[in-house]
C-alpha cells in the first residue's frame, strides 16, 4: 500500500514493523487527550491504527493533533512501538502496535458528519445513502465492498481456468422477455424509438453460441423496472454464462465447485457436492416452494387420504372440487399462545388461502377449535401421518392446491425462524430440476414461459402448454432462489413453435424475435446456460437481508437516489433533442 505521500497502510501495522519508521495517511477516527498525552485512532480502508503524540517529543504535532476533529484527512510521521504486554488491544489487529508521532500533517479538515462513520449506526437508510461516501467508510461497509470483490475474483479464476471469455454486452439494445417491465432509453437521432436497457443479456449470450464463442461469462449489470424491495433493485448485477455442446450436467459440473470454493474461501465452511436435486414437482409437493429451505424440516404431508370418506364439511367440499389437504408439524410450535395462533390464521388468509386449522398436539388430546368436528380416527391419522409429538403444533390447510402450497411455505418459513430451527452457519443448496415449460396466467389469461421462451422442451414432441416440462434448472441456497437457467431451443422451427404457443402473431415473432431466430438457420450450437443474481450471492455470504447492503451505491424503495437526486427533471432542449413533449408536470420521486 506504499504510495509517494505513505510508507504503509494503517490498517496493514503488526509487531514485526516494531521500530520501523513510517509515514501514514488516514481519516481521524477519534481523539482522546490523556495526562497530556494525545491519542488518535487513524482510519483508512485497511484498519485504524493508534497514533500518540507526546508533548515532550514532537511538541508541535502534538499542539496540531488536539485541534484534530473527528474525519480530518492526515498525515502522520512517526515510529511503530510494540505495546507493553498489558497493553495490547486484542480487538484491533493492529493492537500490538502503536505509532509515536513526530510530525502531523493536516491534508484536508472535515465538517462533522451527520452520523459517526462506526460499524453501528443509528442513522436511517435516506441518510445512509445521501452521504454514502460517509457510509462506505465505516468499517463493515468496506469489508462487505471487498467481500464483493472476492466473490467476482475468486469466479473469474473459476471460469478463466475453464476456458470462459469474458465478453461485453450491449446496454443499448432491445427489448428481451424476462417477465419484468423495460426500462427505455429515447433515441435523439431516430425520434420516436427507444432502445431498451437489457433485463438480461439473453439473446446476445445465445448469439454468442451461434457465433462459436463456447464459454462466455459476463458479471453484468440488468435492469428490470419493477417494484423494490430486500432483494430487488432496478438495476441488479447478474454472473451471466452460456456454453456450447452441453447438457444440464455441464451446468452442475462447473457451479458447484465454484459454490464450494467460495464457500470455503470466503467463510471457512466445507459444503458436501454434489447438491441434492429435486424436480419442481417434488418441491412443490414436499415444500410448496420451488426454492425451499433445506435447513429444517417441517415437511408437507398430505392428508387427502385421512379426508376421503370425512363430515367435515369444510374438508370434503374442497376435495370434491379437486383441491388438496396438506400439513406441517411444527415441532415444539404448541407453545404458541392462542394469540399467536390466530395470528397464524389471519397471515394465512392473508396469503390467499381459505383459513388454516390449527391442532395443539396435548398428552391426551389434540386440542384445537375443529377437533369437535374430527372422528377419533381421524384425529389419530392426523397425528400418524404428521409424525405429531406432544408439544408439536399440526396445522393444515385444505384449498385449491397452489394455495395450499403458498399458505403452507410461508407458515413454514415463519415457523422455523420463531421456533428457532434453522442451525446457524448452515448452507444448504439444492437444485430445481424439470419445471414446466409453460404456465397459465389468470391475470393475462394465455399461457406464459416459466422461465423464459428460448428454454428448451425436455421432449421437442411435446410442447402440450399443459404437460410439457423444461430442460430447466434452479439453485437454491437457504430458501433463496441463487439463479437459474436451462437448456436453449437450438432450432428455429421449435423456437417459433413456442413463440406461437405464447401467443405472439407470425409479424410479432419476425419482429422481436426474427434476428435470433434467422441465427438459429445458420448453424446454431446445443446451448445452454445459467446466470445468478450477485448481490444477492454476495448478500447471503455477507450475512445481510437486503441487497443495498452489498451494493456501493443504491437506490431507495422508491427508485431514488438521494446522493445524486436522480431521478430528475430534463431542461426543454434536452426533451426537444428526443421529441419528447411532457404531458404532465415531471413528479418528484
Ligand atoms: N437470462 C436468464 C435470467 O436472467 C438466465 C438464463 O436463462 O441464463 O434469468
Amino acid at each position: 500500500m506504499r504510495t509517494s505521500m505513505r510508507t504503509h497502510a494503517c490498517g496493514e501495522l503488526r509487531e514485526s514493523h516494531d521500530g520501523e519508521q513510517v509515514a501514514l495517511c488516514g481519516w481521524v477516527a477519534h481523539r482522546r487527550d490523556h495526562g497530556g498525552v494525545t491519542f488518535i485512532d487513524l482510519r483508512d480502508r485497511e484498519g485504524v491504527v493508534q497514533v500518540v503524540f507526546h508533548p515532550s517529543e514532537a511538541p508541535d504535532a502534538h499542539a496540531a493533533a488536539q485541534r484534530l476533529g473527528a474525519e480530518d484527512v492526515v498525515r502522520v510521521t512517526g515510529v511503530v512501538r510494540a505495546r507493553p504486554a498489558g497493553m495490547i488491544n486484542a480487538a484491533l489487529p493492529t493492537g500490538a502496535v502503536e505509532v509515536t508521532a513526530a510530525g502531523l500533517e493536516i491534508l484536508a479538515e472535515a465538517e462533522t458528519p451527520p452520523f459517526q462513520i462506526e460499524d453501528f449506526t443509528e442513522a436511517n437508510e435516506m441518510l445512509r445513502l445521501k452521504y454514502r461516501y460517509l457510509d462506505l467508510r465505516r468499517p463493515e461497509m468496506t469489508k462487505r465492498l471487498r467481500l464483493r470483490h472476492d466473490v467476482s475474483r475468486i469466479t473469474r479464476d473459476h471460469l478463466d481456468a475453464r476456458g470462459f471469455v469474458e465478453v461485453e454486452t450491449p446496454i443499448l439494445t432491445r427489448s428481451t422477455p424476462e417477465g419484468a417491465r423495460d426500462f427505455l432509453v429515447p433515441s435523439r437521432l431516430s425520434n420516436g424509438s427507444f432502445y431498451a436497457l437489457p433485463q438480461s443479456p439473453q439473446q446476445l449470450k445465445q448469439l454468442l453460441m451461434v457465433a462459436g464463442q463456447d464459454r462466455y461469462y459476463q458479471i453484468v449489470r440488468c435492469f428490470r423496472d419493477e417494484d423494490l424491495r430486500a432483494d430487488r433493485q432496478f438495476e441488479f448485477t447478474q454472473l451471466d454464462i452460456e456454453m456450447s455442446f452441453i447438457q444440464e450436467e455441464d451446468i452442475v459440473e462447473l457451479i458447484e465447485p465454484l459454490m464450494v470454493r467460495l464457500l470455503k474461501e470466503l467463510r471457512g465452511v466445507d459444503v458436501a457436492a454434489p447438491f441434492p436435486r429435486l424436480t419442481y414437482a417434488e418441491m412443490m409437493e414436499r415444500f410448496g416452494s420451488d426454492k425451499p429451505d433445506l435447513r429444517y424440516g417441517m415437511e408437507l404431508v398430505d392428508l387427502g387420504g385421512v379426508f376421503a370418506a370425512t363430515g367435515f364439511n369444510a374438508f370434503s367440499g374442497v376435495l370434491g372440487s379437486g383441491g388438496r389437504i396438506k400439513a406441517l408439524c411444527a415441532p415444539g410450535g404448541g407453545q404458541l399462545s392462542r394469540k399467536e395462533l390466530d395470528g397464524l390464521v389471519q397471515d394465512t388468509k392473508g396469503r390467499g388461502a381459505a383459513g388454516l386449522v390449527w391442532m395443539v398436539v396435548e398428552q391426551n388430546e389434540l386440542r384445537s377449535p375443529v377437533a369437535k368436528f374430527l372422528s377419533a380416527e381421524e384425529l389419530e391419522a392426523i397425528v400418524d401421518h404428521t409424525n405429531a409429538k406432544v408439544g408439536d403444533l399440526i396445522l393444515i390447510v385444505a384449498d385449491k392446491a397452489d394455495r395450499v402450497a403458498v399458505a403452507l411455505d410461508g407458515l413454514r418459513r415463519s415457523l422455523a425462524v420463531r421456533l428457532g430451527l434453522i442451525p446457524s452457519d448452515t448452507w444448504a443448496f439444492c437444485w430445481q430440476t424439470d419445471p414446466p415449460l409453460f404456465e397459465w396466467s389468470e391475470e393475462e389469461s394465455k399461457w406464459v414461459s416459466v422461465h423464459h421462451l428460448f428454454t428448451a422442451p425436455k421432449d421437442p414432441e411435446n410442447l402440450d402448454p399443459a404437460t410439457a416440462t423444461a430442460r430447466g434448472y434452479d439453485l437454491v441456497l437457504n430458501g433463496f432462489e441463487l439463479g437459474g437457467g436451462s437448456i436453449r431451443i437450438h432450432q428455429a422451427e421449435v423456437q417459433r413453435r413456442v413463440c406461437e404457443i405464447l401467443g405472439l402473431e407470425p409479424a410479432e415473432i419476425d419482429e422481436k424475435f426474427g434476428h435470433l431466430i434467422e441465427a438459429l438457420r445458420y448453424g446454431a450450437p446445443p446451448h445452454g446456460g445459467v446466470a445468478f443474481g450477485w448481490d444477492r450471492v454476495v448478500m447471503l455470504l455477507a450475512d445481510q437481508e437486503a441487497i443495498t447492503e452489498v451494493i456501493a451505491f443504491p437506490k431507495t424503495q422508491s427508485g431514488a437516489d438521494p446522493l445524486t437526486g436522480a431521478p430528475a427533471p430534463v431542461s426543454d432542449r434536452q426533451l426537444r433533442d428526443l421529441g419528447i413533449r411532457l404531458s404532465e408536470q415531471p413528479k418528484a420521486p
